[in-house]
């Protein structure tokens, strides 16, 4: 719980920082900060020599940024920076928290599913490509919640998007990050190399499976001994679970 209350705490600060930038007292757009739009930003600029609609030097400064962090430890940035995958897992405890009936999503319908973020990535760069224009705003909920519902968004369509993600996350731990988000999907073959990880020391494992239970990413660590998934947050939230000491330990390592 420890680990969680720090992590929670910087997750509370950024989110103060965003919606203090959302609510028009800082010199930048709460959008100036949003890692995806310098992927966006990259294809304007590749496609038209000109940063595409409210995209800007600063997303692209952030997505580099990110990327590199991706590299060096995993979805760090999805753990412990990312203003909607803090709401998403408010939401995922909450579920368990109001005793809601979770789904049980098994691997293979799980692995299915998370081919649907690259679906909604490839969509969003073919549009951003073509039009020159964030075209999925009106389904993106960062910038939903953070505009207000600002221009750009679809009245009905945006409501329901909402709704779906709020939802999907009380019965699905992490349901847009797992299933629709592009910036995750985008994250993910630099995920894959992270060095700093999760590592398990067999000898010490009990196999009490405590870790699993306490990831909201389906992530087992109890079957690894490394944990190389591309979902992995490093949010220690499996460290934390674990009733023996140093069996689970975060590591340098190829
Ligand atoms: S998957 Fe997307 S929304 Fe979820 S934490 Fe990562 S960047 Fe944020
Ligand atoms: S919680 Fe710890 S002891 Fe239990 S299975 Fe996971 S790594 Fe092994
Ligand atoms: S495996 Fe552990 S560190 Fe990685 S996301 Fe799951 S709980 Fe967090």
């Amino acid at each position: 719980m420890k680990t969680r209350y720090l992590r929670y705490s910087i997750l509370i600060l950024i989110l103060g920082i965003v919606t203090y930038q959302a609510l028009g007292f800082s010199q930048h757009s709460f959008e100036a900060y949003c890692p995806f739009g310098g992927m966006e930003a990259l294809w304007g600029l590749f496609r038209a020599g000109q940063f595409s609609c409210a995209t800007g030097p600063l997303n692209l400064s952030m997505m580099v940024a990110v990327l590199g962090l991706a590299i060096v430890a995993k979805k760090t940035f999805c753990g412990w920076a990312c203003p909607i995958g803090f709401l998403s897992e408010l939401f995922s405890r909450l579920g368990s928290k109001i005793g809601l009936q979770k789904f049980e999503v098994g691997p293979k319908l799980n692995g299915a599913l998370k081919l649907l973020r690259y679906v909604v990535l490839i969509v969003a760069l073919f549009y951003t490509y073509k039009l020159g224009e964030l075209v999925l705003r009106g389904f993106d909920p960062f910038y939903i919640i953070f505009s207000g519902f600002g221009h750009g968004t679809l009245g009905w369509i945006t409501y329901t998007t909402l709704g779906v993600i709020a939802v999907g996350a009380l019965l699905i731990p992490m349901f847009f990050c797992r299933y629709l988000c592009p910036l995750g999907a985008t994250f993910d073959p630099f995920s894959r190399l992270g060095i700093i990880k999760i590592e398990r020391n067999a000898e010490l494992c009990t196999e009490c499976g405590d870790c699993g239970s306490a990831c909201l990413w389906a992530i087992k660590p109890m079957e690894m001994k490394k944990v190389r998934d591309r979902d992995c947050t490093n949010c220690l939230e499996c460290v934390d679970a674990c009733p023996v000491d140093d069996c689970l330990s975060l590591k340098a390592s190829l």
